[in-house]
């Protein structure tokens, strides 16, 4: 599956707020955005227009397909399950995006970001109720319990970020126990555990044109 490798500290400057996309240095003055709090390129700098409604749309959209580091396709993927699936389908798309394997490993402070999240459960250090999960799109269910494999207890990455999980905290839906090395998910997350700004709403708007 196709994946961004861009600069990610431009993808913030764009959507105007942190999306924490680069591990601890998003909690340090070496931040991009505190830096440079004005969108990337030439006309970074000229006055923001006032954005249309489709452009807002779209601006929201872009944000959160970042913030997960999900690709158009697939996030369009998302939104028809959230579409199908029973309830407001603004909060069935944060949902199901919450829930994918690689989004949990990073909650749970087994990475420091998303990108590392992806690439640690590719490399398969991860089981899902004992059983080795490597697919960053897996959707974790209500009661699954997330553990690093015994192998891979000592993998310096690992280590380091649950040393460092504290700063950021573990969301309420979800329960780390850091000695073992292992998680719960609790519940899904509602819609009051999302912190991030997030106008969903928008995005649901914009794919149902
Ligand atoms: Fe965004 Fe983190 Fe870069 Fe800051 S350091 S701009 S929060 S990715």
């Amino acid at each position: 599956m196709a994946r961004y490798i861009g600069p990610v500290c431009r993808l913030c400057r764009r959507e105007d707020m942190k999306l924490f996309l680069k591990g601890d240095r998003c909690y340090t003055d070496k931040c991009g955005y505190e830096r440079r709090a004005y969108p990337p390129g030439q006309h970074g700098q000229a006055r923001r227009r006032k954005a249309s409604d489709y452009g807002e749309q779209m601006r929201e959209k872009q944000k959160v397909k970042r913030m997960y580091g999900v690709l158009e396709r697939q996030f369009r993927g998302y939104y028809y399950k959230a579409n199908r699936m029973k309830g407001v389908t603004g909060e069935n798309l944060l949902v199901l995006l919450e829930r994918r394997m690689d989004n949990i490993i990073y909650r749970l402070g087994f990475a420091g970001d998303h990108a590392e999240a992806r690439q640690l459960v590719r490399h398969g250090h991860f089981t899902v109720n004992g059983k080795r999960v490597n697919i960053p799109s897996y959707l974790v269910r209500s009661g699954d319990v997330v553990a690093v494999k015994e192998a891979s207890k000592k993998v310096a990455r690992i280590v380091d970020s649950v040393g460092a999980v504290d700063r950021r905290g573990v969301p309420s839906w979800l329960e780390l126990d850091k000695e073992k090395f292992t998680g719960r998910v609790k519940s899904f997350p509602s819609r009051e555990d999302f912190t991030l700004p997030i106008r969903e709403q928008l995005i649901v708007e914009l794919y149902s044109k």
